[in-house]
């Protein structure tokens, strides 16, 4: 897996790619951190064996790199269950760093955000 960093060439932006999930849900909607490597035997002792890889998807929670505009804080946020929302500020003027690859960096807008393979 390649393994490249996202960073800005004017401000402190930086964010690694790409995001693997940090956590499956439980039965009880616990949060249960997952490592690497040995993420399987997490999910199987979880979800048991044999677990049903279509409904896999919905449990686990990936933490995308984001930044926000607002307070210039850098932060995790699973898209896919939390709203767009500052957890320091709470302002929703979020931005998604991967998305701005070879673009001008949102937080500073002078720099350039660049990737770099690690
Ligand atoms: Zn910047
Ligand atoms: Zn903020």
């Amino acid at each position: 897996m390649q393994i490249v960093e996202a960073r800005c060439t004017h401000c402190e932006l930086t964010a690694v790619l790409p995001s693997i999930p940090d956590f499956v849900i439980d039965d009880n909607g616990k949060y249960i951190p997952l490592k690497y490597p040995g993420e399987r035997q997490i999910l199987e002792d979880v979800l048991g064996e044999g677990y049903d890889p279509k409904s896999l998807a919905e449990r686990l929670v990936t933490y995308i790199p984001v930044a926000c505009a607002a307070c210039k804080t850098q932060f995790g946020l699973d898209i896919k269950k939390e709203a767009p929302q500052c957890s320091t500020c709470d302002s929703e003027d979020i931005y998604i760093i991967t998305q701005y690859i070879e673009k001008t960096c949102p937080l500073c807008k002078e720099g350039v955000i660049k990737s770099t393979v690690l």
